[in-house]
């Protein structure tokens, strides 16, 4: 369905089948020029609903932006690229997009996660069927970069880039001021706490998340429209269940850890999530690795914060409290 949000905004929620998130909500801003924000998964049932918005629109031609590189929000941009349109995207994540085409970005993500703990023993099971590597874009994409602050014109309103690092290393949203109308991606999200994960080249994505919260609350919004899930009629207060939820999973982590060193695997499998399986076992793999990325991001969090350790033995990491050391 085809959901028009308020003059020259449109919002296509296109179907991410067998996935928890369901749905993206695809924007259309038309006008003299159009431009589309965000693509789905690079499946078919993705393509379709997005061909069904653009003949239902009546538009022709369209820009792309991109908000941040995750397969859900890019998969298509290769399919819908055409001759004369622009793929816009901030330069972090459009680096990131083309290097995630290719199988060393999953390899060295693969690494990075067995540093934390994660088993390879899992490992093949697990990147096989990780939703990002199965339906991520095909092929190199000549993007034109997005900086900070920079102006996109369309269907009359003048968006103004902001980065938000922090789910993703140059995650950005999308701002009009004089409506104050934001296109947050998946900074925020109404009906789930948008996965802040480990990243290559990331050290502290929740310290980086946190700052970019900061950021948004700043800027005056009373329309926020983000890519998954119902509206959020108060961003604001949004923001602050977000600040809450992180503090009691930082206190959560703190609590698992004792004086003997655990992985951020061992973490992951300690933490309360809500999902229905009966334990640990018995999550689908990729949960395990969204569980164990959130894990990471928080105790990293923790360990640059000075309130717990962190060791490297035989290549992997290791973390403990920071009081059980010093006493
Ligand atoms: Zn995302």
């Amino acid at each position: 369905m085809l959901t028009k949000i308020t003059d020259h905004i449109y919002q296509k929620a296109v179907p991410l089948p067998n996935n928890p998130l369901r749905e993206i909500n695809v924007y259309f801003v038309t006008g003299e020029k159009n431009l589309m924000i965000d693509t789905g998964f690079n499946r078919p049932e993705c393509e379709a609903a997005l061909q069904e918005a653009i003949a239902e629109l009546g538009i022709k031609e369209f820009d792309i932006f991109i908000t941040h590189l995750h397969s859900d929000h890019c998969g298509l941009i290769s399919k819908f690229s055409q001759a004369g349109n622009c793929l816009l995207t901030g330069e972090t994540e459009g680096e990131l997009i083309n290097f995630e085409a290719g199988n060393l970005y999953w390899n060295m993500l693969d690494d990075l996660f067995i540093k934390y703990g994660f088993p390879k023993a899992n490992f093949g099971r697990n990147t096989d069927i990780h939703p990002g590597r199965k339906y991520c874009n095909a092929g190199r994409v000549d993007f034109t970069y997005v900086k900070e602050g920079d102006i996109l014109q369309y269907g009359g309103y003048t968006l103004q880039a902001i980065t938000t690092p922090g789910h993703t290393p140059g995650h950005m949203c999308l701002y009009d001021a004089e409506n104050k109308i934001l296109f947050c991606g998946d900074h925020i999200l109404g009906t789930i706490t948008p996965n802040i994960c480990i990243e290559l080249g990331v050290e502290n994505p929740l310290q980086d998340y946190l700052n970019s919260l900061a950021k948004i609350e700043k800027l005056d919004v009373s329309l926020l429209l983000t890519a998954h899930g119902t509206m959020v009629s108060d961003m604001y207060a949004r923001i602050q269940e977000l600040y809450q939820h992180h503090e009691a999973r930082l206190q959560e982590v703190l609590s698992i850890l004792t004086n003997e060193w655990k992985t951020a695997y061992m973490v992951a499998q300690d933490m309360t999530w809500e999902i229905m399986c009966k334990d640990w076992e018995s999550f689908p793999a990729p949960q395990k690795w969204f569980a164990t990325g959130e894990a990471i991001s928080h105790l990293q969090y923790l360990y640059f914060l000075g309130k717990i350790l962190k060791e490297e033995r035989n290549g992997i990491y290791y973390y403990k409290k920071a009081e059980d050391i010093k006493g």
